[in-house]
């Protein structure tokens, strides 16, 4: 790899063109070629002289300071494949780099190494102007130099809950979407609400307004039929890249990849993600069966010229042609490349439409019954065509006005590792929770129903670990504590995604027995000493708790402290600091994860993200 001139890891590197940042209004603006360097906190250009080689540094911007990596109208410069990066400057000022990539798929691929490595910059902004500034005004929304941004960013990590995101002042919002904003179907939707319209694979759609987050109105270009469809089962034309195709799984860890091919169980069935250990690179997972089942993981690797490979004997310019080649011929491959029969699952219908979450109880059907557990008996249910949980709450359970407020902010919680809350009924009594159905029901029962088959299956159960941890790290970017994160309160979809549930309810529970340490129904075995102590919940103190849930995880749906009472576990943590015991067959590095849970000071456990860190590590 080249050197920075500051031994900074090269990530990413090549020439593109840069349009002077003119400070002075009247110069004109001119673009130039330069050699972009990325690196982890920076992105550098120098001069770029292709023959010698020799560059100077002409400039630099730290990734940490970036506030939006976005794409430009490419009317605006009369030139293709031109994104942006928004900056603050040390004087606190907000700086455009405008760069026009050779091809869509190098914009593409620059767009996608930004995005991850800014991806926790606090400073990211949820708008940006799509055009630029000329004569003083903004060619987007035509309001003057400082104007708010206009158009909603169509990437974010995530909005924090509970904030408000910057809205556009008035003047641009009548001036907002002048662009003709065209997203292609990655996935069927049916209907759900009247307003809907159905989205086919593949489609085309014109956005026709997206001030809602998760529900745009679109219009179907072929049929010219208009209505509200999720925003999650779309991609703008322009980004789409590598996401048109059902074998690429995004940033899919590598226990993932496994266990969707190990599900499909077919010879050379395969997947291409992002690689989790080298940013900007691909993995290529493929399952055989040559000598006994496995999935092998193979980096694509990339020559001076650019060109992708897997092996010599087939280069190609780009990884789609890649594999094509691959599904004809191994050359160097166990086997020919064939594409999973079943894509990549849809995401999370995002509830029923923006600020509906009252819902009417006359729009549900009421189905089997799933089970009961804390709070009442809970049914399965059709929410018009939507497959959804009805948590039926029993009366007196609940502080239930706290409870209603906070399932507002509850409904904005949105994680594919978290039971999406689609709204309440709250007008009569019981009050109705409603939620996504998952198929397989809670974690627990579905650890003992297959123990034979999951036991010293490690990663299978490493990745439903995993799978968690992401929920909660979500939940704990948004500070938010779970206070009864188990693995009865996780549930199980029908494709083996694990999703955390019940967050937040713990808090509204006005049954003693639950709520004091001292109670029967206190979760006791789950409890940090801090918990136990003083009743002092934080995120650390969900940490602990999914230090025991990993516990139960990989002992296939064991009891905590098998059948110790309540008070000698209390004595065994508090008072002599006894932590579980390695499950029989759980590897040493993961046992290790646990006890780091499990230290006494909350302080010094990992974050969920430093869980995932050290999980992918492994
Ligand atoms: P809970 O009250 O959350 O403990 O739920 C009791 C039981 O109902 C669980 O053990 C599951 O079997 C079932 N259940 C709860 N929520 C769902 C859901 N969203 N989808 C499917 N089954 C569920």
């Amino acid at each position: 790899m080249a050197g920075t001139g500051k031994n900074e890891e090269v990530l990413k590197e090549s020439f593109m063109t840069k349009r002077s940042q003119n400070k002075r209004a009247f110069t004109h603006p001119n673009w130039k070629e330069r050699w972009f360097v990325l690196s982890p906190e920076n992105l550098i250009y120098y001069d770029g002289d292709k023959q010698s080689g020799r560059r100077k540094e002409r400039g630099r911007v730290k990734l940490s300071e970036v506030v939006a990596v976005e794409c430009v109208d490419t009317e605006v410069f009369h030139r293709d494949w031109v994104f942006q990066l928004c900056y603050s400057s040390e004087e606190n000022e907000q700086i455009v780099l405008y760069i026009a990539a050779a091809t869509s798929q190098e914009r593409d691929q620059w767009l996608d190494h930004l995005r991850r490595l800014v991806a926790q910059n606090p400073c990211l902004s949820d708008h940006y102007h799509n055009g630029c500034i000329k004569g003083n005004q903004w060619t987007c929304c035509k309001g003057g130099k400082e104007v708010a941004a206009c158009t909603r960013v169509t990437w974010t990590n995530n909005n924090p809950v509970g904030q408000p995101t910057p809205s556009p002042t008035p003047d641009a919002r009548s001036e907002m979407m002048p662009q003709r904003k065209v997203v292609v179907a990655l996935y069927d939707y049916n209907a759900i609400d009247p307003g809907d319209i159905p989205l086919r694979k593949h489609e085309e759609f014109e956005v026709i307004e997206d001030t809602q987050e998760y529900w745009w109105k679109m219009k179907n270009l072929q049929t010219g039929v208009e209505g509200f469809a999720p925003s999650n089962y779309v991609r703008e034309k322009e980004t789409i890249g590598l996401h048109q195709y059902d074998w690429y799984l995004g940033d899919a860890t590598r226990q993932r990849a496994e266990v969707f091919l190990m599900q499909q169980e077919r010879e050379g069935c395969f997947v291409v993600r992002n690689s989790t250990t080298n940013s900007g690179i691909y993995t290529l997972s493929l399952f055989s069966k040559r000598s006994h089942p496995q999935v092998k993981h193979y980096h694509i690797k990339k020559d001076s010229e650019g060109n992708y490979y897997l092996s010599h004997n087939i280069k190609c310019q780009t990884i789609p042609d890649l594999i094509f080649r691959h599904q004809h011929n191994p050359a160097g491959l166990p086997v020919r490349l064939r594409p999973p029969t079943h894509g990549r699952h849809a995401p999370t219908i995002p509830g029923p439409h923006p600020d509906k979450w009252e819902i009417d109880p006359n729009e549900l059907n009421l189905l089997e019954e799933l089970g009961s557990g804390q709070f009442g008996v809970v049914r399965h249910g059709k929410l018009r065509n939507l497959d959804v949980a009805v948590k039926m709450m029993k009366e007196g359970t609940m502080s239930e006005n706290d409870f209603i407020e906070e399932a507002q902010v509850m409904t904005k919680l949105r994680h594919p590792n978290l039971v999406q809350l689609y709204g309440v009924c709250s007008m009569y009594r019981p009050i109705y929770i409603v939620t996504e159905y998952l198929k397989n029901g809670s974690l627990l029962n579905y650890l003992r129903s297959k123990d034979k088959v999951l036991i010293n299956n490690n990663e299978v159960l490493l990745d439903m670990c995993l799978q968690v941890c992401e929920g909660m790290a979500y939940l704990e970017r948004q500070k938010f504590i779970h206070r009864d994160l188990a693995a009865r309160n996780c549930l199980v979809g029908a494709h083996g995604e694990i999703k955390v549930g019940d967050f937040g309810l713990a808090r509204h529970v006005v049954d003693d027995e639950y709520t004091g340490s001292g109670g029967a129904k206190f979760p006791i075995k789950w409890a940090a000493p801090e918990v136990l102590n003083f009743m002092r919940f934080s995120s650390k103190s969900d940490v602990w708790a999914y230090g025991v849930l990993m516990w139960e995880v990989f002992s296939c749906g064991k009891m905590p402290y098998g059948k110790a009472k309540n008070t000698e576990v209390v004595e065994m943590v508090v008072q002599k600091g006894c932590v579980l015991d390695k499950p029989r067959f759980c590897p040493d590095n993961v046992y290790n994860v646990m006890r780091r849970c499990w230290d006494r000071t909350p302080e010094m456990r990992p974050a969920f993200n430093d869980i995932i860190r050290i999980f992918q590590d492994e």
